[in-house]
């Protein structure tokens, strides 16, 4: 389906940020966004390239009563012979999709969307950043249009993109975080929307994040929702820990996002011949290998921060060190390689870049 453009003039373009180091996390936005409809009876359509703006909704659209909403976070990045590479996008939107199944949304189709994705891209290339650690932040959404205050499934839906300028994610360098394991709250359970990307898992996680702030911790580290023992994620990312040379992740049970860059890190972590796990891993199980001197290393793994070493794990009035606070060796390599892999400086074996 062709894609109709609507272009600002080049004079009524923003001028783009002058001071890279300083660019942040979704403040800036390009000039143009892309937009397409969807009817029942009508399928997707009307794919556009348009100007920034507000979208206009009616109040009654079911997405502001009901959250029928999903989302993806993806990136674009200035390689280093200046051409602009993507990770994975057909993994963001295929998981899109699967998001889409869940909240009772028409699926999208993943060529033709993703060509609409490079198309934005491209009209938009000067906005993505040169200095390192910079990258376009890229967030697909599809919202429920429709007006109506019944509960029910929409008949209309918008997908549309927005994109902007984002900053690198560790200003003060690559440091290891302190996290709160939360047993009061939960982020999601088994049978909810929990593996979906949809807004009311955020919604649900903003209170035991504010208050995890407020004691002074970066994270929250999500239990089960059952047994509130098991390990689930941490803030918005998946989570492993390295335990008596044993790289372990919580498997996708269904109540945890199935991270693009949880994937990469198991697949590395595999090519190398490393001993991983996709099993249940409780608290305590963390806490006596810390007591025994054998939990190695602890890390959050995301699009936004790549690799996020954990420094200390607060549990019931307790910070527990992990091995000696620092940066382990397998969080540093896997952040070397996967950066390296996505600005073109490394090979990148497994055909993740476009
Ligand atoms: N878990 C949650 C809840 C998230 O929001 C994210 C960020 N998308 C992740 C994990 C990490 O996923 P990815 O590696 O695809 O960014």
């Amino acid at each position: 389906m062709e894609c109709r453009k609507e272009l600002l003039p080049a004079d009524s373009c923003k001028p783009k940020p002058t001071d890279e180091s300083k660019l942040g996390f979704g403040q800036i936005f390009c000039d143009h966004m892309f937009l397409m409809d969807y009817e029942k009876g009508k399928d997707w359509h009307d794919p556009r390239i348009v100007p920034y703006g507000p979208l206009a909704l009616s109040p009654a659209a079911l997405v502001l009563h009901y959250g029928q909403e999903v989302f993806e976070g993806l990136k674009a990045y200035r390689g280093v012979d200046g051409g602009i590479y993507m990770f994975r996008p057909q993994a963001n939107l295929e998981r899109m999709n699967r998001s889409n199944k869940r909240l009772c949304i028409p699926e999208l189709p993943v060529q033709e969307t993703l060509e609409h994705l490079f198309e934005l891209v491209k009209t938009e290339h000067e906005w993505v950043p040169t200095l390192e650690g910079t990258s376009l932040y890229i967030r697909p959404t599809v919202i429920a249009t429709e007006a109506c205050l019944g509960v029910k499934v929409s008949s209309k839906y918008l997908y549309f993109v927005i994109m902007g300028p984002v900053g690198a994610y560790y200003p003060e360098g690559f440091n290891p975080v302190r996290i709160y394991v939360e047993e009061n709250y939960v982020r999601a359970s088994v049978g909810g929307v929990g593996e979906a990307k949809t807004m009311g898992n955020y919604a649900a996680s903003l209170l035991a994040a504010e208050e995890a702030h407020a004691k002074g911790f970066t994270q929250v580290l999500w239990l089960d929702a059952c047994d509130r023992k098991s390990i689930e994620e941490v803030g918005t990312m998946n989570m492993f820990f390295v335990i008596d040379g044993e790289v372990i992740t919580s498997p996708l049970h269904g109540s945890i996002l199935p991270g693009i860059t949880r994937d990469s890190v198991l697949t590395m972590c595999r090519h190398w011949d490393l001993n991983v796990s996709e099993r249940k891993l409780t608290i305590d199980e963390v806490l006596e290998a810390q007591a025994a001197g054998k939990l190695e290393e602890a890390f959050g793994t995301g699009t936004a921060a790549v690799i996020s070493p954990v420094g200390s794990i607060h549990y019931r009035g307790t910070d527990y060190t992990v091995a000696d606070g620092q940066t382990g060796p397998l969080s540093h390599k896997l952040y070397d390689e996967l950066t390296g892999i996505q600005l073109g400086k490394r090979p990148d074996p497994f055909g993740w870049v476009v």
